[in-house]
């Protein structure tokens, strides 16, 4: 095929591996962004430990996409958790399976796998124009770019690619911005929410003023017949952590349709509830309630300040309800936090919009990719994963269309 001008607009790692591959096939590749520097939201995703993706058997891994499961099958099986691996090992950040089967790179930070990232792009030829924010299409389709000095440009590639991201941490660039552009053109986007997303509770003042930002350890979280194990934090306002996370999508839904969603929390999931009985059944005299819930079922003081949040009321005396609450205490989830907290987002352009190149159907031409796309998936490598592999089955979609609808 002869070198085409191709424009990707975002630079995250959707952007940047179909900037990868397109070059790679001998077009003449540009990014743009409207920040003064690229990937900005991988690069924070590095912070905490890049998990870059999951090592769980593929049946299993697929189901974290729940809805969207079906379609992205052939997605990830075109480039599944170890090509993601593989690729990373080929710029120098080889990989290791952490304890819960999460995969990292080795440096954990995202930060010298990026560098790698741009020289091999500088190298094939990728040109990055920062600073450069999309503002939509001129008059007669082609895409719009507005300077920092409000320098306003209308380009005419080849083809484009839209990687503009989802709607969470709007300050590192990615917004949402693009949604309302697109539905001006007919394009069906289904309303970005949070996703991984903590949930607001009305504590009361103690709860709030003494324990927000402890964490709650090695808790078990139940909620619509899923569970979910882990740690969750408690926020001055709410709660959040990995095993909120993991449950958010049906919590979310839930408080949608019904205006609240109670979750059951195990406080202590390694022991029994007779165990427990047991253990509470041998209160010394004289000894506070607290200390009894920390010698003898072994709560720490947040855990116990939870309980007593569950209970509303005086905690029970019965050993055996004592221990049926710390197995399943009810937690009521009010609202989800904002999105701009969440860790990604939910919604976004629904699948039928796009046809197999990953084209819009009422835009040829534009294609799209990543987390602007209607999937969600839980923490734990997955959101990474299908960033990547969407951009790899757009960047391969987009010659397929250069190819047979422009003769090659
Ligand atoms: C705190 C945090 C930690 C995370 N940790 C992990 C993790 O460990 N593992 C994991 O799998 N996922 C993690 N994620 C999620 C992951 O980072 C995202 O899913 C992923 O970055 C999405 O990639 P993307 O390229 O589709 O979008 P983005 O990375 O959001 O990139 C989109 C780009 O488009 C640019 N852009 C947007 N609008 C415009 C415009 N109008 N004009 C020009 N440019 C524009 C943005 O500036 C941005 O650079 C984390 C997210 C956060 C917030």
């Amino acid at each position: 095929m002869s070198a085409r001008d191709i424009a990707i607009i975002g630079s995250g790692p959707t952007g940047l591996i179909a900037a990868e591959r397109l070059a790679g096939a001998g077009h003449r590749v540009t990014i743009y962004e409207r920040m003064a520097s690229p990937a900005r939201k991988f690069l924070l995703a590095g912070r905490g430990g890049l998990n870059l993706t999951h090592s769980e058997p593929f049946d299993a891994f697929l189901g974290r996409y729940r809805e969207a499961a079906g379609w992205l099958e052939p997605v990830l099986r075109a480039f599944p958790p170890q090509a993601l691996r593989d690729w990373a090992d080929g710029l120098g950040a080889e990989t290791f399976i952490g304890s819960s089967g999460r995969v990292f790179p080795r440096a954990m930070k995202a930060s010298p796998l990026l560098r790698a990232w741009l020289g091999r792009l500088d190298g094939l030829g990728v040109r990055l124009a920062a600073n450069s924010f999309w503002m939509g299409w001129s008059a007669d389709g082609a895409p719009t770019l507005r300077s920092d000095a409000g320098v306003v440009q209308t380009i005419r590639p080849d083809a484009t690619l839209l990687a503009l991201g989802g709607a969470s941490w709007p300050r590192l660039g990615s917004d949402g911005g693009w949604a309302p552009l697109l539905a001006e053109r007919g394009i069906a986007v289904s309303p970005l929410r949070p996703a991984n997303a903590g949930f607001t509770v009305a504590w009361s003042r103690p709860m709030r003023e003494r324990f927000a930002g402890e964490p709650l350890k090695r808790v078990t979280v139940g909620f619509a017949g899923e569970q979910a194990s882990g740690e969750a934090m408690i926020d001055v306002g709410g709660i959040e952590g990995g095993v909120i996370y993991a449950l958010s999508a049906p919590i979310r839904e839930a408080i949608i349709r019904d205006g609240a969603a109670t979750i059951l929390i195990d406080l202590r999931p390694g022991v029994s509830a007779a165990d427990l009985a047991a253990r509470l059944a041998k209160r010394r005299k004289g000894e506070t309630l607290s200390n009894h819930l920390r010698k003898a079922a072994g709560l720490a003081p947040v855990a116990a300040a939870l309980l007593r949040e569950a209970a509303g009321a005086e905690l029970p005396a019965d050993p055996e309800a004592l221990a049926a609450l710390i197995k399943a205490a009810p937690l009521r989830l009010e609202a989800p936090m904002p999105i701009a907290r969440a860790i990604s987002t939910a919604g976004g352009i629904v699948r039928e919009e796009i046809d197999a190149n990953f084209m819009l159907k009422r835009l040829p031409g534009v294609f799209v990719a990543g987390e602007m796309l209607d999937w969600e998936a839980p923490t734990g490598g997955y959101l990474l994963q299908a960033s990547f592999a969407t951009g790899v089955a757009a960047a391969a979609g987009m010659q397929r269309w250069l190819l047979r609808e422009q003769g090659g």
